[in-house]
């Protein structure tokens, strides 16, 4: 849809095939068909969100090149970071804005604003589909404008401190209010025993956590060099490798990626050790094992640390190679190996 790849996780049937079945054992056919109906809807209002978040970033320049739809929520996937706070701003608020949009259109349908009386023992059909969408739009924007991340309200906390002070030091205050909000949910939880809760509270905390990990890495690959951080010990495999050489080669060493070079240390590709090993099992022992191989994205020791990062986030690339100025391979960076690095630093 408008150029960008709408993607449905299976869980989200699951889901679907839960409430419906759900309603089926309370109503009867009819009842599964309606609340079938109102989980659709429900999830094209959280589409509509997603494509708030998009419209805005294309207005920036910023590619979405796809949305994925899960049971907890969507998320829309951004080609880069906005490169100011004030746009990260206007991007996190355009979801929620989507909501509001819907929210009131419902009330105009409904005719006035409805308030919680109205939803006790509504049908989701007709007017009391009406209202129930309107609530579901309202608790998507009171949910989303939490101020922790992932939350919309945890970017729009972000986007506000970065306004006076670094990037990394707003997302590191940002992702802290985070987990103590989550925190909050967590004792939430227990007094009112609503367990539902519990799984929010996990869902905001892994969500600050994993925000805080990836700022801490940009942060300290400011001012770093590609060559500083880059793997040197591994293992290249000569790309004119036939299947049948894979098994004695690989024997006796537990590289987990290799990449194949020409015999001028040119890079042909990488491969996994699964992929070769899989290869010689499938391919007749005279075949070339480089068919396996994939190309992947280079860069330079000179290249700012900071700028392979953002590379390998746009790319959805985990794994970089480095070459030097004649296209000889002479290192690697995988974002595994930098957040051990960024680990050991912390330690
Ligand atoms: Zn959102």
């Amino acid at each position: 849809m408008a150029g960008i790849e709408v993607r449905v996780h299976f869980t989200f049937l699951l889901l679907l095939a839960f409430y419906a079945f759900n309603d089926y054992s309370a109503g009867g056919t009819k009842a599964a068909m309606d609340g079938g109906i109102f989980i659709l809807l429900l999830f094209l209002c959280v589409l509509l969100h997603e494509f708030g978040h998009a419209f805005a970033a294309r207005a920036f320049g910023i590619r979405t090149p796809d949305i994925t739809l899960l049971p907890i929520g969507g998320v829309a996937r951004l080609e880069r970071m906005p490169s100011s706070p004030w746009q990260e701003l206007v991007i996190a608020l355009a979801g929620p804005a989507v909501n509001v949009v819907i929210a009131l259109v419902l009330a105009v349908l409904i005719g006035r604003i409805p308030d919680l009386q109205d939803l006790m023992g509504l049908q989701k059909t007709g007017a009391g589909l009406l209202v129930n969408l309107f609530f579901v739009n309202a608790l998507l924007i009171a949910f989303n404008m939490i101020p922790a991340f992932p939350m919309d309200g945890g970017r729009v906390l972000r986007a506000l401190l970065a306004t006076q002070m670094r990037h990394a030091t707003a997302t590191l205050i940002a992702a802290r209010v985070g987990q103590v909000i989550a925190v909050l949910f967590g004792v939430a939880a227990f007094m009112t025993t609503n367990y539902m809760l519990i799984f929010i509270a996990a869902f905001v905390f892994l969500g600050a956590q994993q925000e805080l990990a990836y700022a801490k890495m940009r942060s300290q690959a400011l001012n770093v060099r590609v060559g500083q951080a880059m793997i040197t010990k591994f293992q290249t495999l000569p790309a004119a490798l036939r299947a049948g050489e894979v098994p004695a080669l690989l024997s006796g060493n537990d590289q987990v990626i290799f990449p194949l070079v020409d015999s001028s240390l040119q890079l042909r590709g990488l491969a996994t050790r699964d992929e070769l090993l899989q290869a010689a099992r499938d391919l007749p022992a005279q075949s070339p094992a480089d068919c396996v191989a994939r190309q992947i994205p280079v860069v330079h020791p000179e290249t700012a640390l900071e700028e392979a990062l953002e590379l390998m986030q746009r790319l959805a690339e985990p794994i970089l190679a480095v070459v030097n100025a004649s296209g000889q391979i002479v290192g690697l960076v995988s974002q595994a190996h930098l957040a051990e690095l960024s680990r050991l630093r912390d330690a």
